[in-house]
C-alpha cells in the first residue's frame, strides 16, 4: 500500500471519531508531537477548545514554543503526564509515530489523526489522510461533525495549522479545498494580517543566530543540495526557533536543502525537497519520517561530521533515483 495515498473511508472514520468523542464521558487526552510546529498546536488547540464547548472533560498536554505561545490562555495546557487514568481517551494529533507523541503515554483508547504518510496507523482508530494539507484541516472536518459552533477563538489555532503547513497558502498542498477552508474560517472571524504577522515574530537573538548560520551555509552536488547547521559555539536561547531550513530551501538551481543541529539525543536533521526529489524517502534512509516535500529525523550517537557524512549518502542515492546525478 502506498502510504502517500488518500484515506478511501476518511469520511466515515471522522465520523466515527466525533461520535465516540461525544459519547464519551471519561477524561479526554488531547496530545501532539514533539517539537511543536503551527499545525501541532493550532489542531490540538482548537479541538481542545471544541471538545470543551461541548462540556467535556478535556486536557490538552502541551508546551508550546515561543513563537506559538500567544495563542493559548496558559491555564489551558497542562504539564505532561506518566500515566492515564482508567477509561482515558487519547486523541493524538500530526504525530507521525506513536514515539513522536509527547507529554503522555500512548495508552487507552488512542485515536490518531494525522497527515504523515509515513505514520504507522497506529491506535484503535487511524484517520491518516496525507492528501491534506494539515492536521488542523481534519480537525476543521471532524469539528462540523462534533456539530460545535464555530467561533473566532476556535478557528483561529485551527487557521494557524493550515498557515504554517502550507507555508501561507504557497506550498503544492495547497488546493481549492484548503482556500475553501482557509476563507470559512477568516469568516468566523479570525482576524488573519495580525495572525500571519504575529506568526512570523521571532525574539532578537533569532536574528542574531541566523547570522551565524549561514555562515555555514555549504552547497554539494553542483549546487543540488544545500546545507546549514547550527554551530556549536552558537550562543543560542532554549526559545530560538529553528525553522532555518525554509531560509535555505530558496538558494536558486537547489532541489534539497538540509538543515542540522546538535541535540543531546542526536543530530536533528530537518529537510526539504522539490523537483521531483523526495525529503520523505532521504528522511526513511535516516529513519525517520515526514511528507514527500519536507521530512526529518534524528541521528543518534553521532557527531555533526558524522551526520553530514550520512545525509550526503542519503542525498545522493535520492538525487540518483530522481535522475539527477
Ligand atoms: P521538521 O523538519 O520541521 O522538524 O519536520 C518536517 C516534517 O517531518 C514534519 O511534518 C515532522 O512532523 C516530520 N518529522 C520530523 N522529524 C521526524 C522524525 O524523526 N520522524 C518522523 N516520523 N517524522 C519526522
Ligand atoms: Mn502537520
Amino acid at each position: 500500500m502506498d502510504g502517500n495515498a488518500p484515506d478511501p473511508r476518511y469520511w466515515e472514520k471522522m465520523r466515527l471519531v466525533a461520535e465516540v468523542l461525544k459519547a464519551v464521558e471519561g477524561p479526554i487526552y488531547i496530545a501532539t508531537h514533539v517539537d511543536p510546529d503551527g499545525d501541532a498546536i493550532g489542531s490540538s488547540l482548537g479541538l481542545y477548545r471544541s471538545l470543551k464547548a461541548l462540556g467535556k472533560e478535556a486536557y490538552w498536554v502541551a508546551e508550546p514554543p515561543r513563537f506559538l505561545r500567544f495563542l493559548p490562555k496558559e491555564e489551558e495546557y497542562s504539564d505532561p503526564v506518566d500515566k492515564l487514568p482508567v477509561g482515558a481517551t487519547l486523541v493524538a494529533l500530526d504525530s507521525a509515530e506513536p514515539s513522536r507523541v509527547v507529554g503522555v503515554p500512548v495508552e487507552g483508547f488512542v485515536i490518531n489523526i494525522d497527515h504523515h504518510g509515513t505514520n504507522p496507523r497506529f491506535g484503535h482508530i487511524a484517520v491518516v489522510d496525507p492528501s491534506k494539507a494539515a492536521t488542523a484541516q481534519m480537525v476543521k472536518d471532524l469539528i462540523d461533525l462534533l456539530g460545535v459552533e464555530w467561533t473566532a477563538e476556535i478557528a483561529t489555532p485551527v487557521l494557524t495549522g493550515i498557515l504554517t503547513d502550507t507555508g501561507n497558502f504557497r506550498f503544492a498542498n495547497t488546493t481549492p479545498e484548503v482556500l475553501r477552508v482557509a476563507a470559512e474560517l477568516v469568516g468566523y472571524g479570525v482576524k488573519l494580517a495580525e495572525l500571519t504577522d504575529r506568526l512570523q515574530f521571532r525574539p532578537p537573538s533569532y536574528f542574531r543566530l541566523m547570522g551565524q548560520v549561514l555562515s555555514t551555509v555549504a552547497f554539494h552536488f553542483g549546487g543540488l543540495l544545500v546545507t546549514a547547521h547550527l554551530p556549536e559555539d552558537a550562543k543560542r536561547e532554549e526559545e530560538d526557533s529553528d525553522d532555518f531550513v525554509g531560509l535555505i530551501r530558496y538558494v536558486e538551481g537547489s532541489v534539497v536543502s538540509v538543515f542540522l543541529r546538535k541535540r543531546e539525543e542526536g543530530v536533528k536533521v530537518s529537510i526539504r525537497s522539490r523537483g521531483g526529489v523526495s525529503a520523505q524517502n532521504i528522511a526513511l534512509k535516516l529513519e525517520g519520517g515526514g511528507h514527500v516535500p519536507a521530512a526529518g529525523a534524528t541521528l543518534k550517537d553521532v557527531d555533526l561530521d558524522r551526520a553530514y557524512e550520512l545525509v550526503l549518502e542519503a542525498v545522493a542515492e535520492e538525487l540518483r533515483r530522481a535522475g539527477y546525478l
